[in-house]
């Protein structure tokens, strides 16, 4: 199950910006070039350290507007999985949930299966869009803990990551 089967829609960042002639400064162009990819799921701390591989000079607050740039052309996602920093994902495109390990951080995609049903009452809000989070164990970390107890319930998600 490869979500790029689905019409293609997790392509080069990079490309997507060049294809909206946004004007690619040295600084644009690193941060979103380490932020392309498959299951691409970063801190603006990971992005700026790697930006540094590319571009030594290359300081924080940059890095930091790029990515809230890219987040407002809805090219970037920006993502509050659980606790901790919030993580950039350059799948924008492409309507996918999230598998969260609870013990190590691990974010991988999955694609959207069926419509998540949407609450009867909705107070007013329009819904636009929806994100869900399955937290668990990743198979490094599941294998790591003692064997789970029998009565383990919906806390945690068994299904296998790739
Ligand atoms: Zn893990
Ligand atoms: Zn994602």
């Amino acid at each position: 199950m490869t979500p790029s089967a689905r019409g293609g829609a997790i392509d080069n960042l990079l490309e997507r910006l060049r294809a909206r002639q946004w004007r690619l400064t040295p600084q644009r162009r690193v941060v979103a070039e380490v932020l392309s990819g498959e299951n691409v799921h970063l801190t603006a701390e990971t992005v700026h350290e790697r930006s540094r591989a590319l571009l030594p000079e290359i300081s924080l607050a940059p890095v930091y507007n790029t990515l809230n740039e890219m987040v407002a052309m809805g090219e970037v996602l920006e993502l509050a999985p659980g606790a901790g920093p919030k993580r950039y994902d350059p799948n924008a495109h492409l309507a996918h949930h999230h598998l969260a390990c609870t013990s190590c951080g691990a974010l991988r995609d999955v694609p959207a299966g069926a419509d998540v049903p949407v609450p009867a009452d909705l107070e007013g809000f329009v819904v636009t869009g929806e994100s869900v989070v399955f937290r668990g164990l990743c198979p490094t970390c599941a294998a790591a803990t003692s064997p789970p107890a029998a009565d383990a319930d919906d806390g945690q998600v068994a299904l296998s990551l790739r």
